[in-house]
């Protein structure tokens, strides 16, 4: 028996479902519920779960969305587009990578599907081609995937394709100017998301500034 995930409201609109290992999202911006990512394979029971905990019926779902192709973002997406009869949304660099054919592109720059007010943003780095969303709602909210995490604090996700393009993602996250932030991993950040987003992303510069300034002994050729 699969129990139903742990739903937590983070604000009006936006729901976490807890998958234990990573988040989901049900975000509902005024013209029905989307998922946002779908957990690992297996997980759809959890997530359906979770839906009718909510009161959501599956055939209202509008959209899925699935931020990178990670196997625990992208791994329910197949059986519960079933379950829902919602078409799958991904970037196009990053849908080859997933093991199911999808229904349309995620343009980042262009609007989120049956979400009014929320943007769809390349955020590269963890995948090539993982977006966040960017909704204007509640002073700005971010569904940040797996561009930064909040396990024990926040981080530049690990591990990635491309960690210089990760962290120059992250350190830009907050110029995104939100209040909000929720993630594939950790806790979301209810207030304060966007200053907190700052000051770790100045921290993560100095950090790797004081390596590169890192005195190198060298040992004379005998
Ligand atoms: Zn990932």
């Amino acid at each position: 028996m699969t129990l139903p995930a742990r739903t937590e409201e983070v604000v009006p609109g936006l729901h976490r479902i807890d998958l234990g290992y990573v988040n989901a999202y049900l975000l509902d911006s005024g013209d029905g519920p989307v998922l946002v990512d779908t957990g690992f394979p297996g997980d759809e029971l959890a997530i359906l779960g979770a839906l009718a905990e909510l009161a959501v019926a599956p055939s209202a779902v509008r959209a899925i969305v699935v931020t990178h192709a990670d196997p625990d973002s992208a791994g329910s997406a197949p059986a519960l587009r079933e379950a829902t009869g919602a078409p799958i949304h991904v970037h196009p660099s990053d849908a080859p990578f997933v093991p199911f054919d999808a229904d349309d592109d995620l343009r980042p720059g262009g609007a989120a599907p049956a979400l009014p007010g929320v943007t769809v943003l390349g955020a590269p780095g963890h995948s090539s081609g993982q977006v966040v969303l960017r909704w204007n709602r509640h002073d700005g909210v971010l569904i940040a995937a797996d561009a930064a995490t909040n396990i024990a604090g926040l981080a530049p996700p690990e591990p990635c394709e491309d960690p210089v393009a990760a962290a120059r993602t992250f350190g830009r996250l907050h110029r995104l100017a939100v209040e909000v932030a929720v993630f594939a991993h950790g806790a979301p950040l209810v207030g304060g998301a966007g200053d907190a987003l700052r000051r770790q992303a100045l921290a993560e510069r100095q950090a790797s500034r004081s390596l590169i300034a890192l005195p190198v002994r060298s040992t004379p050729p005998s």
